[in-house]
């Protein structure tokens, strides 16, 4: 249930609704909006009725939630979700696409991941993306340095300014990924792995969840739900991709449609990876203008330095070069969308 209160509700009139709320056994979650006061209440709602709340003063309208996520709800928070860095880069809303390149494994080899991340830098990328610890299908491939390379991202990050993205395979990690990361990753097969989801929702950096590769909508937005619960709304979907039949041309069936599904149902930030979404080199500009166009807030993509030389997901990897070309493209495409409304509910019901 949601509880909107009047544009003049008094502080005392709040403090009544939450305390029936917590009679009853709800928690109770307070956003302060510039408008309204709104109050989540979280909890079972057969044991206090709409109508009551309705009576209390100072209460505009009490809304019934009929996902089953609610944090993550459009219903619960109308508008949109920016999260913002200390370096005044913003992710959602009316902003401008981010994008967040690197390779797909830091590998031992600083002078290729700077390579990267200054070329990123130059062309006005926000965020150097790039695994320390890598979940591999088999045991036999490359899964990553470890802390040697999130040392290598901290030195990348000094000598750019870029935001750094890795990925936190499991909670015994936690405090040592979040002492280097600005963006912590919640991978595509971890995103039902609700310890994990709870640990990060106790943490304060913000998160990407990455959508699971068979994974419906609902289960996705229930995931960012558990870190949301968790304490930590700073949530950015990641749609990458869902297992399909046909895997004859492409890794995974990227799911554009699940951009403006997600925009309509939550007002958390989402952004499209087209590299692991596909698999496929020559797919990532298409699948990437597709992303923007349906209002992803960001993209991610796997650039290195030598994609032939690299130890993990070469073959879907940009080059340098072959990035530059794409991003000027995307840019392109970015100017002539009307932004300043925002992505969402731009499209005709
Ligand atoms: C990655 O970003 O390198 C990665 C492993 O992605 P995913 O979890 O989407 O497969
Ligand atoms: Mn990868």
């Amino acid at each position: 249930m949601i509880i909107i209160m009047e544009k003049n509700a008094t502080a005392e009139n709040i403090q009544a609704v939450i305390n029936i709320l917590n009679e009853h056994g709800f928690r109770a979650i307070l956003h302060e909006g510039d408008v309204h006061t709104v109050i989540d209440a979280l909890g079972d709602k057969t044991t206090l009725s709409q109508s009551r709340l309705e009576a209390m003063d100072g209460v505009n309208q009490v809304k019934l939630i009929r996902q089953p996520y609610r944090m993550a709800s459009r219903d619960r928070k109308e508008e949109d979700t920016v999260i913002e860095f200390s370096n005044g880069v913003k992710i959602g809303g009316a902003n401008r696409p981010v994008f967040m390149i690197g390779p797909c494994s830091v590998e031992d080899d600083y002078d290729g991941l700077l390579q990267v991340a200054q070329a990123a830098k130059e062309m006005g990328c926000q965020f150097l993306r790039g695994g320390a610890f890598k979940p591999r299908t088999s045991p036999y491939d490359f899964d990553g340095l470890g802390e040697q390379a999130l040392k290598y991202l901290a030195q990348a990050r000094e000598a750019t300014g870029l935001l750094v993205v890795t990925e936190l395979m499991d909670v015994v990690d936690l405090d040592l990924v979040c002492n280097y990361a600005d963006v912590i990753q919640i991978g595509a097969r971890n995103m039902q792995n609700f310890r994990l989801l709870k640990a990060v929702g106790k943490c304060k950096k913000p998160v990407i969840l990455k959508r699971g590769p068979a994974a419906t909508i609902q289960e996705f937005l229930l995931a960012a739900e558990h870190i949301m619960y968790n304490g930590n709304e700073q949530v950015i979907l990641c749609e990458r991709g869902v297992k399909s039949f046909d895997s004859a041309f492409t890794r995974n069936l990227l799911d554009i449609s699940a951009v403006p599904v997600i925009k309509k149902h939550s007002h958390l930030p989402i952004i499209v990876d087209p590299s692991h979404g596909t698999g496929q080199r020559y797919l990532i500009e298409p699948m990437a203008k597709a992303g923007i166009i349906v209002g992803a807030d960001g993209i991610m993509v796997e650039v290195h330095h030598n994609p032939a030389k690299a130890l993990s997901d070469g073959k879907q990897s940009l080059s340098i070069p072959q990035f530059k070309e794409v991003f000027a493209k995307l840019n392109n495409l970015i100017d002539t969308l009307p932004l300043e409304k925002g992505k969402t509910n731009s499209f005709t019901e």
